[in-house]
């Protein structure tokens, strides 16, 4: 089983680390602070064998360098001059064999250019397959678009929308119930996302992650994965005042919308 174990950094990152369950090695996935990550190693006696990298943002790179000193480990990440750490590049379609995982890498450029995601079937176990997605796909939203477009964004948010609906998304940040509240701007009548609001808002409540959430959780509740739905095609139109029904059109209009929300 593929245990994975969030650090928290800053104000809501979510570093990721996982490991095999009952083995010491383990992987750490976008640290952007060193210092929380080399705390909960020498805590629990684990040894970093890997780090995977998301995108160049420091909040996700910053620590690379100092795990570095401590640790002589592969770093697998975009080829982007903006991570001149990365010794093992990789880009759509490179596989990562981890713990007897294999590790499938997924370009998603649009919040950043050099954007990728990591996915695992761990069907070793019969387990729920496993996403890293960044700051691409968030529970009940989604990532700026900084570097990307639009219509970019929105399809790599519908390549991750293809994915097994028991696939775990564990996103970068803990943005969940501001991405709520924006969802439940878009689409008040969704009684699904009503339920989401509740559950979530109890674990905040006891400070507990509201991530991973699920890709069918997403595709019943965040509005970025659901821009033909005829409910959020109106409250575009309406916001935005394009009538519009295209859904590159239509993500364009919410994300703006939720830009200045
Ligand atoms: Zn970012």
């Amino acid at each position: 089983m593929l245990e994975v174990t969030p650090i928290k950094a800053f104000y809501d990152n979510y570093l990721w680390l996982f490991q095999r369950a009952g083995s010491h090695d383990c992987v750490i996935v976008d640290p952007g602070d060193a210092e929380p990550v080399l705390q909960f190693l020498s805590k629990n006696s684990l040894n970093l064998t890997a780090i995977f990298i998301t995108h160049h943002h420091a909040d996700h790179t910053g620590g690379i360098e100092k795990l570095l000193k401590e640790y002589d480990i592969p770093v697998y990440g975009p080829d982007s001059a903006n991570i001149p750490a990365v010794s093992h590049p990789v880009k759509e379609g490179s596989q990562i064999q981890m713990f007897g995982e294999i590790f499938k890498v997924l370009e998603i450029p649009g919040h950043t250019l050099d954007h990728i995601a990591y996915y695992t079937s761990a069907n070793k176990d019969e387990e729920s397959p496993v996403l890293f997605c960044g700051d691409t796909l968030f529970a009940g939203g989604c990532g700026r678009v900084f570097e990307g477009t639009h219509p970019m964004m929105y399809k790599s948010l519908q390549k991750l929308a293809q994915l097994p609906p028991e696939t775990r998304v564990f996103c970068a940040h803990e943005y969940t119930m501001a991405n709520l509240a924006f969802a439940r701007a878009v689409t008040p009548e969704n009684e699904t996302l009503k339920k989401r609001v509740q559950r979530d808002e109890s674990k905040r409540e006891l400070d507990q992650p509201t991530v991973p959430s699920s890709i069918k959780v997403e595709l019943a509740t965040n509005p970025f994965l659901r821009c033909e739905d005829p409910e959020i095609i109106a409250a575009a139109q309406r916001h935005s005042g394009h009538s519009s029904d295209r859904p590159d059109d239509v993500f364009a209009a919410i994300r703006s919308w939720k830009d200045s929300f």
